[in-house]
């Protein structure tokens, strides 16, 4: 075909559009294919090729020629291809932005390239190799390489192994190339991060009845293509396993599967359970992976050689053909939005996928999302249930401890009488304990005990965080750090402190309990290194250490045998944020805490320590009630409005003058008042549309503020996303603008 129409990688609204190229003769072009191409001014820009045609519509002397081509495949595959069109459809971004989602960030201006290896390969026949080394005995670096790689399987070594056994080898190298008896060949190799990973026994364990009843429901419904599942599990009911021979069904139809976790679930655990299993046939794609590693595993991926690709959300995009099944495990998380341009949901994005590409569906977990559990109870989604645990081992048990009464009894430690008990109870019997700290919204913070004034952050409205191993303040938005003042900077007081519950405080504390007993800690700053998350859970998991201290890193899909007591020191903190979710947050990570405990053969103690007992998330998370907070979770939103029977949309706008990012809400404001104005079919599905500052006013020196619209979950709703996005790119000079839907924080 002579012309071709590309979408160049400009994310502007003025060129999301096609363009129309000539073919130049000798090229062979097909749709998914990365090009390069004239673009105005510029002398060349990358573009993807979406289309093929015989004619154009444009006079031939103003078509110019497609310069070349970065890849000889389609980058993007033509069912991503479809998909990219429907997120441009759905997020209100253009094509350009969405196809970027379909490959390697470093891809574009070929900021990656294939890591190659120099190779020596022996060319001397068989039958005179004798002969050929003796020839060179007066030689000795030339006949040291010869007998190297004559012993070698292949007769070939890279150089780089010659070189480390015999020192500085070119001279020789070159010498016998010249001879005619080696070769050099460049080859690729593949990054891997599979290096250093412990392998686990692969061994198939007996089905229970319940995995056994869901897999006969599930299966058939891959060897269809179609069906889409809600697997509502609890902690320990051995989902994992069902993931695992769903997977391998789908590999012996010849198709292919994705399975997503959260991010911070991805832990050599996980990727070894299946690595294990799947061997070479699983690729693996998270943020740790170096730019090289990533851009090697997605070729593997794209080439066909892997059946199985675990990831982080991305990985939703992972260029497998032939999907038959998409799993998405811990699917209440917040990580599957992505909040930021192209804003998109996992689990939505999944849906057509499968949808498009005839394959089923499965969300799982303990703690299913409202929206989920409602789109089962709608009928929506298939409910699936796994209500015990494997070989009906108990549900540890719950003891609530109200920290209000401790405080009376004139305990000032952060663990209760009864944690402390507890935790003294499961050392004495050689088993492992976990103690939680729920970091987010509750933190170590300095304030004044005169005036109250509190130290926060100069670029950020929050306060910032005491870390007690440096003896510094730093901001968790923004990393900026300063001393612990000694005097109040407001009144002078000298009693200033710092309150709350780090994970540093609780360690020091555990140390003061029992100083013999070693502890590990998990959080931000003891995993800021590479490979630091494995290296700690490894140390636990080989009981280097009997009690592991950390925030919600260690509370998913972690799964310790020898654990069987978690504390969990302050469950109640999340529960004072600002955001319609805080409920269900707490819930959902007080039940998966829980779950971390007694998951062998001994029943497991949970400590939860809380100011607000009487609490329904409180309540129902101790009894690990699901359908209990679900109702009354469900009441509760019905009652305020609030997802999944509204959807809330905001602008979220950022200047460097709070003044700027005021007049633009404002100004945003008005033009959404006008438009719904005109519009009474959708202002009557208004519950409310408000402009004000974000509850976090300032972060990174950024001012910020927004325009919030909460209206009924209607699809004729939509309409009035679709105006906020318009509105969202109108291009402003001192203020960013994004709108996000339902956005993972409201903060
Ligand atoms: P979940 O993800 O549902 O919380 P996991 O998949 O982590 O649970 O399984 C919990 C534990 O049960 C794991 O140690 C797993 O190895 C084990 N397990 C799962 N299925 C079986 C089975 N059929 N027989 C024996 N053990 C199993
Ligand atoms: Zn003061
Ligand atoms: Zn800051």
């Amino acid at each position: 075909m002579p012309f071709c129409q590309v979408i160049v990688d400009i994310a502007h609204e003025d060129v999301d559009r096609v363009f129309t190229y000539r073919v130049p003769s000798g090229l062979t072009l097909c749709p998914g294919m990365r090009v390069h191409v004239p673009f105005g001014r510029q002398r060349q820009v990358e573009g993807v090729v979406v289309g093929l045609s015989e004619d154009c519509d444009l006079p031939e002397s103003r078509v110019k020629d497609v310069c070349g081509t970065l890849e000889d495949y389609p980058a993007v595959l033509p069912a991503l291809l479809d998909l990219a069109k429907a997120i441009k459809e759905t997020s209100f971004c253009t094509l350009a932005q969405a196809l970027r989602l379909m490959f390697p960030a470093q891809m574009r201006g070929e900021r990656i390239a294939e890591k190659t290896q120099e190779i020596a390969v022996l060319t001397v026949d068989p039958a005179v190799r004798a002969q050929v080394l003796a020839a060179q005995k007066r030689a000795p670096k030339r006949a040291a390489i010869l007998s190297l790689l004559m012993e070698s399987e292949g007769g070939e070594l890279p150089c780089e192994t010659l070189r480390a056994k015999l020192g500085d080898v070119r001279p020789a190298l070159n010498a016998l190339r010249e001879m005619g008896f080696v070769k050099l060949d460049k080859r690729e190799v593949l990054r891997s991060p599979y290096g250093a990973m412990e392998r686990l026994a692969a061994q198939d364990p007996q089905l229970t009845r319940q995995q056994q009843d869901v897999l006969d429901t599930l299966l058939p419904a891959v060897t269809a293509g179609k069906g889409a599942f809600l697997l509502y599990g609890v902690t320990g009911s051995g989902k994992t396993e069902v993931f695992i021979r769903a997977v391998r069904h789908a590999a012996q139809l010849g198709k292919t599967a994705i399975v997503l976790v959260p991010e911070i679930a991805l832990t050599p655990q996980m990727v070894m359970w299946f690595r294990s299993r799947f061997g070479e046939d699983a690729a693996v794609l998270h943020s740790r992976l170096s730019p090289g590693e990533r851009y090697d595993e997605w070729r593997r991926i794209r080439r066909g050689e892997v059946r199985v690709v675990i990831g982080a959300r991305s990985a939703i995009f992972a260029p497998l053909e032939n999907v038959g099944l998409i799993i998405i495990d811990e699917e209440h998380e917040g990580s599957y939005i992505a909040d930021n341009t192209p804003r998109y949901d996992a689990r939505e994005l999944a849906r057509m996928r499968c949808e498009r590409e005839g394959a089923a569906l499965l969300l799982a977990s303990a703690t299913p999302s409202m929206r989920s559990f409602a789109l089962a109870g709608r009928g929506d989604l298939t409910l699936l249930t796994m209500p015990r645990r494997v070989n009906n081992r108990p549900m540890p048990e719950v003891h609530v401890v109200d920290m209000r009464k401790e405080l009376a009894q004139g305990n000032r430690s952060v663990f209760s009488g009864a944690l402390l008990d507890g935790l003294k109870r499961c050392l004495d019997a050689g088993k492992q304990a976990i103690l939680f700290v729920n970091r987010r919204g509750y933190s170590t913070f300095v304030s004044c005990r005169s005036c109250g004034y509190t130290v926060t952050c100069t670029q950020c409205d929050v306060s910032m965080t005491y870390h007690s191993a440096e003896n510094t303040l730093r901001c968790h938005y923004c990393g900026q750090e300063q001393a612990v003042p000694t005097v109040c900077p407001e009144c002078g007081s000298k009693y200033i402190k710092y309150f709350g519950t780090g994970t540093q405080r609780v360690e020091e504390e555990v140390k003061r309990f029992f100083p013999d007993i070693p502890v590990l800690r998990m959080d931000n700053d003891t995993t800021r290194q590479k490979d630091a998350h494995e290296r700690i859970i490894g140390q636990f998991r080989r009981g280097e250490a009997r009690i592991l201290v950390g925030t919600q890193m260690i509370a998913k899909g972690l799964d310790f045998p020898n654990v069987t007591m978690v504390g969990i020191v302050a469950a109640d903190a999340m529960l004072k944020l600002p955001d319609y979710r805080s409920a269900e947050r707490t819930f959902q990570l007080l039940t998966q805490v829980a779950g971390r405990a007694g998951r062998a053969d001994t029943p497991g103690e949970v400590f939860l320590q809380t100011y607000d007992p009487e609490h329904y998330a409180i309540e129902t998370a101790s009894r690990q009630d699901y359908r209990a907070f679900y109702e009354a979770e469900m009441v509760r939103r019905k009652r305020a409005l609030y997802p999944p029977y509204t959807l809330i949309a905001r602008l979220l706008y950022e200047a460097d003058r709070e003044a700027d990012a005021q007049s633009a809400a404002e100004s945003a404001m008005r033009q959404m008042e006008a438009f719904l104005e005109r519009r009474a079919y959708l202002r009557k599905y208004v519950v409310s549309l408000r402009v004000m500052p974000c509850p976090v006013k300032r972060i990174k020196g950024k001012s910020r503020w927004q325009v919030a619209l909460k209206i009924v979950d209607k699809s004729v709703c939509q309409e009035a996303v679709g105006k906020m996005s318009e509105i969202a790119r109108t291009p402003l000079e001192h203020c960013a603008c994004v709108c996000q839907v339902n956005p993972g924080s409201m903060m």
